[in-house]
C-alpha cells in the first residue's frame, strides 16, 4: 500500500480523540499564527543527541529516567519548584548510575507538560456539571473558568520558555554538576538511613571523580554523539510532554536540514543546481521527546498521524487495552524504517494486570524485529481513591508492578531500559514533602494524605519515596 503523504497538518484529516472545542475558531487561528512565528524551544542537534543516547539505552548501554509532574501548572513555574524537580531527577539518576554503573539519560516531564487527557468530557462539582479541567494550556482549574481559551496556548509557550531557560541556567551554572551533588540538598530528608545511604554515594562519587581527574581520564566520548561535550560530571537533560494538543504541536513543528553529522557524505553527482542535496526533516521544537497517551493512540487517529512524521524520539503508552497485533501495526506506522532510538514503549498496565499482557507484548515486538526501548510506568495503572476521597497510589503496588516488570523482561530475554515516574521534590514553606502517595520508608498512611496534598492531577511520589524507589532499582541492577 502506498504511503500517504505526511505534512505537519495532515493529522487534520483524521478523527481526533480528546479534542478541545474552542468557542471562537478565529481567535484560535490568530494565536496559532503567532505561535508559528515564535522561535523554537529546542534544537535539532539536541533532539538528535537524545535519539543517539536512546539508541544506547536500547543496546543496554544506558538507562532511561523519564520523570516529573503529571501536569505542570503555570503557577508552579517558580525557581523553587524547578530547582527541586531538577535536584530530585539528578539525585535519582545519581543513585542509579552508582548502582548500575550505567549512564542515565534524563528526560523531565517539564517545560510544556500542561495538557491532560480526561476519561470524561464533563465532571460534577457540587450540584453543577462543568467541563472537565484539561490542563493550564486549555482551561482553568476553577470551575468557573472551564471554557477553553486559546490565549492559554500562548501562555503555555511562554511558561515553557521560562521553565526551560531556568533549567538551562541551572545546568550550566554548576547546580547540576556531579562534582557538587551536595548542592541538591537532602536537608529535609528525615529518614537518617536514607540520608546516610545517599551521603555514602556522594562521597564515593566525589572520590571517583577526583581519581579520574588525577589520572587524566575525564573525557568519556562514547556517551556523546561526536564526542563534542565530553566531561564526566556534567549532565545532559531533556524535556518532554504528552503531544496532546496537536494545533500547538503543529505550530512548533519546523523543517530543518538534518544536522551535519547525519548528512550523507558529499557525492560525485550533486543536485542539478550544483548545491549538494541536504536532506531535511520536521522537528517538533517544543520539546526533545513527546509521547502519545494511552487514550490517543488509535491506529487511524490524528495523534498517530502527527507523530509518524516528526523526527523526534517518541514514546507510546501501552496499557492493558492494547492488542498485540495493534502494537506491531503501530510500530510499523511510526517507525517504518526500524530506526534505533526512535520509539520508547512506556508500559502501564497496573500491578494486577501486567502478568496478563507484558509477556505477549514483548513476544510480538521481538517477532516483528522492531527495535524498541521498554520502560515501566508503574504509576498510571495503579491509581485509586482513598477512603477520604483523594486520588492516591500505594508505594507497595508501584513496587509490585515494577518488580513484575523486571521479572517478566528477564524471563522473556528482554531488558527493562528505564522507568517513567510521576514524582516531585516540591516542599512546602516549612520544608515538608508532599503527601500524595501512601507507603514508602516514611510509611505515609491514608489519614496523612490530606496534610500536604498539592497535585491537581495525579498523585506523585515525594522526595523520600522517590529515593526509596531509586535505591530499589539501583540495587536490582547492581553489578
Ligand atoms: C500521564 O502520563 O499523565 C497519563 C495521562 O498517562 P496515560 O496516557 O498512560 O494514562
Ligand atoms: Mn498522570
Amino acid at each position: 500500500m502506498a504511503e500517504q503523504a505526511w505534512s505537519p497538518s495532515s493529522w487534520k484529516s483524521k478523527s481526533i480523540a480528546q479534542d478541545v472545542a474552542y468557542p471562537d475558531p478565529k481567535h484560535l487561528s490568530r494565536v496559532l499564527s503567532k505561535l508559528e512565528t515564535l522561535p523554537p524551544l529546542v534544537t535539532p542537534s539536541e533532539i538528535e543527541r537524545l535519539r543517539y543516547q536512546l539508541g544506547l539505552v536500547q543496546r543496554n548501554e544506558a538507562f532511561l529516567l523519564h520523570a516529573g509532574d503529571c501536569a505542570e501548572s503555570f503557577d508552579a513555574c517558580t525557581h523553587e519548584n524547578i530547582a527541586a524537580k531538577i535536584g530530585l531527577i539528578l539525585s535519582f539518576s545519581l543513585i542509579l548510575i552508582w548502582g548500575a554503573r550505567l549512564p542515565v539519560v534524563r528526560i523531565g516531564r517539564i517545560a510544556g507538560q500542561y495538557a491532560k487527557p480526561r476519561s470524561s468530557k464533563t465532571e460534577k462539582i457540587g450540584d453543577r456539571e462543568v467541563l472537565s479541567f484539561r490542563g493550564d494550556n486549555v482551561n482553568g482549574l476553577d470551575p468557573n473558568d472551564r471554557t477553553p481559551d486559546p490565549e492559554r496556548l500562548l501562555s503555555a509557550y511562554f511558561h515553557s520558555t521560562a521553565a526551560l531557560n531556568h533549567v538551562r541556567s541551572l545546568l550550566t551554572s554548576g547546580f547540576a554538576s556531579l562534582h557538587h551533588p551536595r548542592d541538591w540538598s537532602l536537608n529535609h530528608v528525615r529518614s537518617p538511613s536514607l540520608r546516610k545511604e545517599f551521603e555514602h554515594i556522594v562521597e564515593g562519587l566525589s572520590d571517583a571523580l577526583d581519581f579520574s581527574r588525577t589520572i587524566g581520564v575525564e573525557s568519556k566520548p562514547s556517551f556523546e554523539q561526536g564526542g563534542d561535550r565530553s566531561t564526566v560530571g556534567e549532565v545532559d537533560f531533556y524535556t518532554s510532554h504528552e503531544g496532546l494538543m496537536l494545533e500547538y504541536e503543529q505550530a512548533l513543528t519546523r523543517e530543518f536540514p538534518l544536522p551535519s553529522s547525519l548528512q550523507p557524505k558529499a557525492t560525485a553527482s550533486p543536485a542539478p543546481n550544483n548545491e549538494p542535496h541536504k536532506p531535511k526533516a520536521f522537528y517538533n521544537t517544543s520539546a526533545h521527546f513527546l509521547w502519545i497517551g494511552d487514550r490517543t493512540r488509535q491506529l487511524t487517529g490524528a495523534h498517530v498521524e502527527y507523530f509518524r512524521g516528526i523526527r523526534n524520539p517518541i514514546g507510546i503508552k501501552v496499557g492493558p487495552s492494547m492488542a498485540t497485533d495493534e502494537l506491531v501495526r503501530l510500530l510499523d506506522i511510526v517507525n517504518p524504517l526500524k530506526e534505533a532510538g526512535r520509539v520508547t514503549l512506556i508500559t502501564r498496565y497496573g500491578a494486577g494486570k501486567i502478568d496478563d499482557h507484558l509477556a505477549s507484548h514483548i513476544a510480538a515486538v521481538q517477532k516483528s524485529t522492531h527495535p524498541v526501548i521498554w520502560i515501566c510506568d508503574p504509576m498510571h495503572g495503579n491509581t485509586h481513591t482513598s477512603s477520604s476521597g483523594l486520588k492516591t497510589r500505594n508505594f507497595g503496588t508501584i513496587i509490585s508492578e515494577l518488580t513484575s516488570c523486571l521479572k517478566i523482561h528477564a524471563a522473556c530475554n528482554s531488558r527493562l531500559g528505564g522507568v517513567s515516574l510521576e514524582f516531585t521534590g516540591e516542599l512546602n514553606e516549612e520544608g515538608f514533602s508532599v503527601t500524595e502517595c501512601v507507603g514508602g520508608s516514611m510509611e505515609l498512611s491514608e489519614e496523612e494524605l490530606g496534610l500536604r496534598y498539592q497535585s491537581f492531577c495525579d498523585p506523585r511520589l515525594n522526595f523520600e519515596q522517590s529515593l526509596d524507589l531509586a535505591f530499589l532499582i539501583s540495587n536490582y541492577f547492581k553489578k
